[in-house]
């Protein structure tokens, strides 16, 4: 026993307490599923799944305090000393409707039973309190040659189930695993039952992918499969440059970050993200991430090509800071930042730009994050003059001209033309409205 290397040793004496009380009772108890695996892979087990003979309501009268999760599927949650465990009933599943989960479960005996419900042979791994396994699928091998591989018949699997599909590529790309080629047979013959996956299950497993090591491999892989032209909410990834993706392996492990490279390179315009973005129930903060991202691409892609048409040499510089603090303060530093940071990757082949235009976008990946700096303030409330003060100091009543001074303020600040004093900033309006007059 506790023979666990990747497990919080505390964790697992919890659990091999709830598979011993289980065992000392007459039940068959093992860990299952992603636990073991990942104790084989040497990768860190941060929850441990039990499966076991005993019916629910035995489960739940031997553990004081336990919760009934999901009775109907035959799933309790022990808790033992602080840790949680979900402890379910070695069961079959069937009358899967639409392609996703079954409406029905029936309770068995044989842990082989349990084992051969499960979507992958990696997955499909026990374990008892002994540390001896139970692998009638072959996992082990399976896991030391690197292979995802459908438990039986892979087009059946698929066809119980669609949202396997996508774990399957997400399983391939967090190891950077090979899909068995009668598994690839079966997604690529299956995919077409994709639609009737929720949004949200496919966002998850995309997610899951693209937090993980290796993300440009499963996207690779949905290209070759072409799997998300069959979701609900098709993306076409067919126009990405497969070098380039490679980058995305070189990002921080933040989804956010890599989504917006993605995006990037599909060349994908904020109005049509917008969209994408929330039909795949994206949260709105996510969302306004990324469009705040493209549109700010697209500011810079047209300050750029502005400037080298309409402005001398010499003026150049002072333009493309000006109009770079500009756009920081239209679109926010988040944007700027993941921009900077997401450009400062790409390589010059990624811009449709003339060698001119290249040499400024240069020059601004250069000295874009000491612009930023510079500025010191970001928004109209970071300004020393309010927008009352002003309303009282002039007499005036508010309109459209209030926010337009007010902005104008903070335009000079950022640039540097004024200093966010309270005295300087209202001498300033005073100047500006008496020139008006
Ligand atoms: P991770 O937690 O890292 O996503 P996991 O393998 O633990 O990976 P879970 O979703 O936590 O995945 O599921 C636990 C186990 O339940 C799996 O290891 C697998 O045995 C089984 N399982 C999960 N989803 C499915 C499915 N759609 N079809 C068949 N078996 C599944
Ligand atoms: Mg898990």
């Amino acid at each position: 026993m506790n023979n666990w290397k990747h497990v919080d040793p505390a964790m697992a004496i919890q659990g091999e307490e709830v598979l011993r009380r289980l065992n000392d009772h007459g039940h068959q108890a093992y860990f299952v599923g992603g636990c073991v695996r990942d104790e084989i892979m040497n990768r860190p087990v941060t929850d441990m799944d039990i499966t076991t003979s005993a019916k629910p309501e035995e489960v739940m009268a031997l553990f004081e305090g336990s919760i009934p999760t999901g009775l109907q599927h035959g799933t309790v949650t022990v808790r033992m000393n602080g840790f949680h465990f979900e402890v379910t009933t070695f069961r079959t599943e069937s009358g899967y409707e639409d392609y996703r989960r079954p409406s029905e479960v029936q309770f068995v005996d044989q842990v082989e039973e349990d084992l051969k419900r499960r979507d992958f042979t990696m997955n499909a791994i026990a374990q008892d309190y002994a540390g001896q396994i139970i692998d009638p699928f072959n996992g082990v091998t399976d896991i030391e040659r690197r292979i995802v591989r459908a438990v039986g018949l892979a087009e059946e699997r698929f066809r119980e189930d669609a949202l396997r599909m996508l774990r399957g590529v997400r399983f391939a790309s967090i190891f950077d695993f090979d899909i068995d080629s009668l598994t690839w047979d079966g997604l690529l013959a299956e995919r077409d039952k994709l639609p009737h996956i929720a949004m949200e299950r496919v966002r998850t497993e995309m997610d899951k992918m693209l937090a993980g090591p290796y993300p440009a491999r499963g996207v690779r892989l949905l290209m070759d499969s072409e799997l998300l032209h069959y979701v609900k909410a098709p993306v076409k990834l067919s126009g990405l440059d497969r070098t380039a993706l490679s980058l995305l392996d070189k990002l921080p492990q933040a989804t956010e970050f890599r989504l917006g490279l993605l995006l990037l390179l599909l060349g994908a315009n904020s109005n049509d993200a917008d969209q994408k973005l929330r039909a795949w129930t994206y949260s709105g903060k996510v969302k306004d991430r990324m469009t705040e991202l493209l549109d700010l691409h697209e500011a810079v892609l047209n300050l750029i090509s502005k400037i080298v048409k309409e402005a001398q040499m010499e003026l150049r510089s002072r333009y493309l800071e000006e109009e770079w603090k500009r756009s920081v303060l239209q679109h926010g530093v988040t944007a700027s930042e993941d921009w900077h940071a997401l450009n400062s990757l790409l390589p010059q082949s990624f811009y449709d730009m003339s060698n001119e235009e290249y040499l400024l976008l240069d020059e601004l990946m250069e000295h874009a994050a000491e612009w930023r700096m510079e500025m010191g303030i970001y928004s109209l409330k970071e300004l020393e003059l309010s927008g009352s003060d002003l309303l009282r100091v002039t007499g005036r009543k508010g309109g459209p001209w209030l926010g337009e001074t007010m902005n104008w303020l903070l335009r000079q600040v950022v640039t540097g033309q004024l200093v966010n004093k309270h005295d300087i900033l209202l001498e300033a309006t005073k100047k500006v409205i008496s020139d008006e007059k």
